[in-house]
């Protein structure tokens, strides 16, 4: 009999580099193996499992709602869609939203969505960030920037190019009037948890005001609480007119959806967008027990302390190997360790002591804990990674 693993290699084109793990079931924080080994999870299905591992909430939600239809398709009102964009949009201030099924889905759809608000204006520049990652259609691909996602993939959109991250003088030289958008993520996450800086975001402030353009903010990873706000651009006083949201807020179903302000309401018309899936019932009905479970349980709150907690601790492990760690970056559960040698290996070592973390662009360890993680679980992830750096 082949083993999972095996078959895996003969039956998918070769994308994901798996974990050697076989996982069997999830509870809280943590997840187990065939051999019925516990891992205490803080990569935290990449910022997806806000809640953790089979939240009651989550699961009698999706029970409840397929009970009662799966799937209608967009030509029905739905309740619990209507039910999770009155609860986002009364919480976020925007006044308008949009469904998907994924994050690279959002953002093709806020493109889409800003291209119509510019079409009357004559605007049709867009931009990204350096390092950025949008997600891996093409439209998404073209504002991307980092080149292991890109190369090869040529020719991307015309008329978009990249700005140098927190570059103030790269911003200035490239934006003006013909400017449509910028796309930026708070805080980069795949690009290894960059936050953009206060000097960096007055002026994108500035120039949006001057040259009128769109500014939408990417909180695929960054949002939903995860860094103690709703929305991580709250940390840096920008003012998005679209943000784009997925990730953890279907609770672990496919859902994604980009939000509008209100002079983005009527760029979008009957039949100029529009999809199958998006928005499914049971996403939304589990998305709506995600948001009332953060909001009820003071979650967002929780995310803060949790990030306060590790940052101490990490910058800690700082001070005692400051030759292995060099910065410690994010907020919330959203952190990131600068490493001055490649992750993996650290990864790996915490994996046999039963800590699963994430390792990005090479040397940044990411941490992408639930939001239910205890203090003592935060303990024990800084003092388990403290005894991996000392043994190296
Ligand atoms: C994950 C991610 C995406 C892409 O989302 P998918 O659901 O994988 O398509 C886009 N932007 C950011 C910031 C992300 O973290």
């Amino acid at each position: 009999m082949p083993t999972l693993f095996e078959q895996e290699q003969s039956l998918f084109f070769q994308t994901y580099k798996r974990l050697s793990l076989d996982i069997v079931g999830g509870q809280g924080c943590y997840l187990t193996d065939r051999q019925g080994k516990r891992y205490l999870d803080f990569f935290g299905g990449l910022a997806v499992n806000a809640l953790g591992y089979n939240h009651p909430r989550v699961v009698k939600a999706i029970k409840n709602q397929a009970d009662q239809y799966i799937h209608l398709s967009n030509f029905f009102v739905q309740e619990p869609q209507v039910k999770l964009a009155e609860k986002l949009l009364s919480l976020s201030g925007f006044a308008r939203i949009f469904f998907t099924n994924s994050g690279t889905e959002a953002i093709e759809g806020a493109i889409k969505l800003v291209r119509k608000w510019g079409a009357p204006r004559g605007k049709k520049n867009l931009f990204g960030l350096s390092n950025s990652f949008h997600g891996r259609t093409m439209g998404a691909l073209s504002l991307t920037e980092r080149a292991k996602y890109r190369e090869g993939y040529e020719p991307f959109l015309p008329l978009t190019g990249h700005i140098r991250f927190n570059d103030v003088e790269d911003l200035r030289a490239k934006v003006n009037d013909n400017t449509l958008a910028v796309f930026v993520e708070p805080i980069q996450g795949e690009g290894g948890v960059n936050v953009l800086s206060r000097e960096f975001c007055t002026e994108l402030s500035a120039l949006q005001a001057k040259h009128g353009f769109l500014l939408v903010a990417d909180e695929i990873q960054s949002g939903m609480g995860r860094t103690g706000k709703l929305f991580g651009y709250e940390h840096l006083g920008l003012h998005p007119d679209v943000v784009v949201v997925a990730k953890a807020i279907g609770g672990g179903l496919p859902l994604g959806a980009f939000l509008g302000s209100q002079a983005m309401a009527s760029a979008f018309t009957y039949g100029v967008h529009g999809t199958t899936f998006g928005g499914n019932p049971v996403a939304c009905a589990a998305g709506l027990a995600v948001v009332e479970e953060i909001i009820d349980g003071g979650l967002m709150t929780r995310a803060g302390a949790i990030g306060e907690r590790l940052c101490a601790g990490f910058e800690d492990l700082q001070k005692r190997y400051p030759a292995l760690v060099t910065e410690v970056r994010g907020f919330g559960c959203m952190l990131g360790v600068q490493l001055s040698m490649e992750g993996q290996p650290v990864v790996d070592r915490l994996m046999e002591r039963g800590i699963l973390v994430n390792c990005t662009n090479t040397t940044v360890l990411r941490f992408l804990p639930p939001y239910i993680a205890t203090d003592e679980e935060c303990n024990r992830v800084v003092n388990e990674l403290g005894e991996v750096l000392r043994s190296l």
